[in-house]
């Protein structure tokens, strides 16, 4: 079983002391945002920054509860996982708009953190990692992918020898150097954006869960102790939803992943373990993800690659995986491990939108584990529909969002058979 009340990494280590009141009145407001992670404090802001100042959001818990509290912090290239799966939604020249989209997500962390001096932490340096002579290829062609967005960033592939300059490892055969992305404090990043949301006179608040929602030309979201009347509602709640919106709960399907972190290391392990101090995870199509801290931690992410369970003891688990990886760990110890479930849409891509029939009504959810970065440019686009609309929020809220049958009753077979697909597939898209 997974405690998701554990402490991790980020609250262990957050900067920020913020906290809000639960909403405990009657508001009025022109925008409710329901659900207090990356989606719903970006595109508030987002909206803000627009000029919208009546805005409310409410969170269940406190901010950085859900996935946006307990990720790896990486700051990858790219949104969703496979664009050919929405190529029939948006046909090709869809997809190269979103590809050349893609890209955007960790500049637009950097603005941020520059513009409201956000402690979040942002290292710079990604290692793509590639195990055999197939996955050496895809990196190869990845290499000229990401170039031909024109990156000012150094992007190079690296093979045999070459490699061990950016990671200690001798498992991965080739490397693609990025150094546009590589890792993040989420919860400090979450809680920078927070304030700045709040300086732009948003109402936040904590311990407020939306207990019911009523549709209308206004909409009425009521808490335990209060309610507000809204022009416009974004549903925000990704894997934490809860069954709350039956539309939105159908299009998407709960996995699970885990994060441990070591005991802080010294000087030279670091140094050896990653000479950039940077973010990895190799190719596959179930990610082992990896990345040093600031404070010298090494933190380890991993998901069930095939059968889809909880592991018993997620210090162990990660810990084992860790050890394939750099072996000479082997006496370091865990401080600690914690987990969260990841919502996953069938085509593994972010699902923004309207609900059909209710054009005030919108929401962002579905991110696939993939969702630090890509929160940031798809509530960008989000917060464009949500506002005057816009030709590429237009183009990411036609991909259709297919139900997830049975997943209530079937959810662990489900995801099981999902791996398997995305597993085998995997060997022709030359991630295996
Ligand atoms: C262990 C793990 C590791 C990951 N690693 C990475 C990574 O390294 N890189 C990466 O890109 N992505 C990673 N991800 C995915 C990424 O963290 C998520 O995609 C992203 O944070 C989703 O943000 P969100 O705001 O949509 O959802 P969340 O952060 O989950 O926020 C949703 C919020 O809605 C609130 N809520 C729910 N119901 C209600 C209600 N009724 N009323 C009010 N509030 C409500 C919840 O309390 C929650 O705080 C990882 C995820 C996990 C679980």
């Amino acid at each position: 079983m997974i405690n998701i009340e554990t402490a991790t990494y980020y609250t262990a280590t957050k900067k920020y002391d913020l906290s809000f009141p639960s909403l405990e009145e009657d508001i009025d407001v022109d925008i409710v945002v329901i659900g207090g992670g990356f989606s719903g404090v970006n595109t508030a802001l987002e909206l803000a920054e627009r000029g919208f100042k009546n805005i409310a959001l409410l969170e269940a818990r406190y901010l950085g509860f859900g996935g946006t509290g307990r990720n790896g912090g990486q700051i990858m290239a790219g949104i969703g996982h496979d664009l050919d799966k929405i190529k029939k939604d948006v046909g090709e020249d869809g997809v190269r708009a979103i590809f050349e989209i893609s890209d955007q997500g960790a500049d637009i962390i950097q603005a941020r953190i520059d513009k409201y001096g956000i402690m979040a932490d942002f290292c710079h340096g990604y290692g793509y990692m590639g195990y055999n002579a197939r996955q050496a290829k895809t990196l190869r062609a990845w290499e000229k992918d990401f170039k031909s967005l024109n990156s000012r960033h150094e992007i190079r592939y690296l093979e045999g020898p070459e490699v061990k300059t950016i990671i200690g490892s001798d498992v991965y055969g080739s490397a693609l150097l990025h150094m546009g992305g590589g890792h993040v404090h989420s919860l400090n990043l979450l809680l920078g954006e927070a304030l700045a949301l709040s300086g732009h006179g948003a109402k936040i608040f904590e311990y407020s869960p939306a207990v019911e929602v009523v549709y209308g030309d206004r909409v009425k979201v009521r808490t335990a102790k209060g309610s507000v009347t809204a022009n416009k509602l974004l549903w925000a709640c990704d894997s934490f939803l809860n069954r709350m919106e039956p539309e939105l709960h159908r299009s998407t399907i709960n996995t699970y992943a885990f994060q441990c972190m070591t005991e802080p290391l010294p000087d030279e392990l670091i140094q050896r373990i990653s000479p950039i101090r940077g973010a990895y995870s190799d190719i596959r199509p179930v990610i082992d993800y990896f990345r040093v801290t600031k404070e010298n931690r090494l933190l380890f992410g991993s998901a069930t690659p095939l059968i889809d369970h909880l592991p018993r003891d997620l210090k162990e688990w990660n810990r084992r995986l860790m050890l394939k990886v750099f072996p000479y760990l082997r006496d370091v110890k865990i401080d600690l491990a914690w987990g969260g479930p990841m919502a996953c849409g069938a085509n593994l891509f972010p699902q923004i939108g309207s609900l059909p029939g209710r054009p005030n009504v919108f929401y962002v959810q579905g991110y696939a584990g993939f969702g630090v970065t890509p929160s940031h440019i798809i509530c960008k686009i989000l917060a464009e529909g949500m506002a005057e609309g816009s030709p590429r929020y237009d183009l990411i809220s036609s991909i259709r969002r297919a139900t997830v049958v049975g997943k209530d009753q079937f959810r662990s077979l489900i995801c099981t058979a999902g791996k398997t697909v995305h597993q085998v597939s995997g060997y022709w898209t030359g991630r295996r």
